[in-house]
């Protein structure tokens, strides 16, 4: 067998006890749409390095072929140049459907940052949403995978509530120039769970909270890669608004990956098996254990459908975001206040009791630990891009 998590090959004894196996669990054939993306990436690496086969579909339109290059080569990595507008064929266990382009730059038709004409650019994102979601879906129903959508906490637009629970129905204006996202997330969740109720697919939902680390589109607008961007630039960092909105920022290791298990859970593989002998089931849930360290495997994994909220409850104002960045950047960086996007919502944090409890998950990086890994990859990749 080509891809087991570490050690040995397993064998089942024939005296009902079992020969040890260590971590080892069967490997999963897995899909994860827009997998050259940001999140994606992360998620593709945690997949391969715990020996699932992974198939990435990403059109690049915000992704990059630099995310996933580590894993040319690689027989149980698979890379396909494909939208997901477009029906396809396949036949794997799970389907992790990330594809979106997620930039909120691109709302703005004036914004100097937009790189493409943006009347065509909603048209491309909502019906990334739907119809993307759809083929996955009618995917996912023709060979019987689970399905994982990844859903945002958009979707309860400039909440009424505080913080979100995942209850709350949201308050989103449909005609909006952000709709085209909030909506077509939306939209999305509405079709997984007709799916699942009507065609008995199995589907998972996450609602993920603002999201930050080493591999975010240098220019793609967001909050957290414009301010450090643009403070290793020696550029003034730009505050939309009064700079008192909030939101809560989550490491993207709490989301797919956790670096700092990951060695450890290997070397615990490698030496298990020679020193225990345990029947399978126990083994089985020491590896749902460690799953669990990370957000969208354990709800992949888990039997709870969700939604889910996916997120760090710490909340900060976006005045407050642009001093620890000038913590960790740069103490003599600026701000300048520019005017906001239509639609912005005041507030957002994620109330995570129901993650905690069903999925045993929780984030465990603070902003103030995160931010510095981000800013090593970043001022690597502006070095090497000024160069
Ligand atoms: P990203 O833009 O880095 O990744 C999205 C990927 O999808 C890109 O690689 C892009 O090329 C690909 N893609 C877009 N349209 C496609 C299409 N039609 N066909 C095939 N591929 C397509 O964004 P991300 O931050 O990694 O987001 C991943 C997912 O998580 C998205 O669904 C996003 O809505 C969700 N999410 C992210 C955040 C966050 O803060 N990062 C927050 C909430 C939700
Ligand atoms: N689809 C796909 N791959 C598959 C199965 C379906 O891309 O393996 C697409 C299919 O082309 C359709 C969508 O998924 O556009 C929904 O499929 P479903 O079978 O649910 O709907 P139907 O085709 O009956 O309208
Ligand atoms: N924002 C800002 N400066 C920027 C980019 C964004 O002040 O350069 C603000 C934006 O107005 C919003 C918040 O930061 O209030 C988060 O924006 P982002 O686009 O990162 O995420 P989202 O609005 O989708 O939560």
């Amino acid at each position: 067998s080509a891809s087991s998590f570490g050690g040995g090959d397993a064998t089942i004894g024939g005296s009902g006890k079992r020969v040890p196996v260590g971590l080892k669990k069967p490997s999963k054939r897995v899909v994860v749409t827009g997998g050259a993306g940001f999140v994606g990436s992360h998620l593709v690496d945690k997949l391969l390095a715990r020996g699932d086969s992974v198939i990435v579909i990403d059109n690049f339109f915000t992704g990059r072929k630099e995310n996933v290059v580590h894993h040319f080569g690689n027989p149980r990595f698979e890379l396909i140049r494909h939208d997901v507008v477009e029906p396809i064929l396949l036949e794997v266990d799970e389907i992790y459907h990330l594809a979106c382009p997620a930039s909120p730059v691109h709302y703005n038709k004036d914004d100097s940052f937009c790189f493409i004409d943006c009347f065509k650019f909603l048209t491309i994102e909502y019906k990334t949403n739907v119809m993307g979601t759809l083929n996955m879906l009618g995917l996912a129903k023709r060979i019987g995978a689970r399905f994982l959508l990844t859903s945002t906490s958009e979707v309860y637009g400039d909440p009424l509530e505080h913080p979100q629970k995942e209850t709350y129905w949201g308050h989103v204006n449909p005609i909006g120039v952000r709709s085209c996202y909030d909506e077509g997330k939306r939209t999305a969740e509405t079709l997984t769970m007709d799916y699942h109720r009507g065609a008995e697919v199995e589907v998972r939902i996450a609602r993920i909270f603002n999201t930050y680390g080493p591999r975010m589109c240098l220019d793609d607008g967001r909050v957290v890669s414009n301010f450090v961007a643009q403070a290793l630039r020696k550029e003034p960092m730009t505050v939309y608004g009064d700079g008192k909105q909030t939101r809560s920022f989550q490491y993207v290791s709490d989301l797919v990956l956790n670096h700092v298990l990951v060695p450890f859970i290997f070397t615990i593989d490698l030496i298990y098996p020679f020193i225990f002998e345990l029947p399978e089931r126990t083994s089985d849930d020491r590896y749902m254990k460690i799953c669990q360290v990370d957000g969208l495997v354990a709800l992949m994994e888990g039997e709870h459908m969700g939604p889910f909220n996916l997120g760090n409850p710490g909340e900060f104002t976006m005045l407050e975001l642009a001093e620890v960045v000038k913590e960790v950047v740069d103490p003599s960086a600026t701000i300048e206040f520019r005017p906001n996007t239509a639609d912005d919502p005041h507030m957002r944090k994620p109330d995570i009791s129901k993650a905690k409890e069903q999925l045993n998950w929780e984030p465990k990086v603070t902003l103030r630990e995160g931010l510095p890994r981000m800013v090593t990859d970043f001022s690597k990749r502006i070095l090497s891009a000024e160069k």
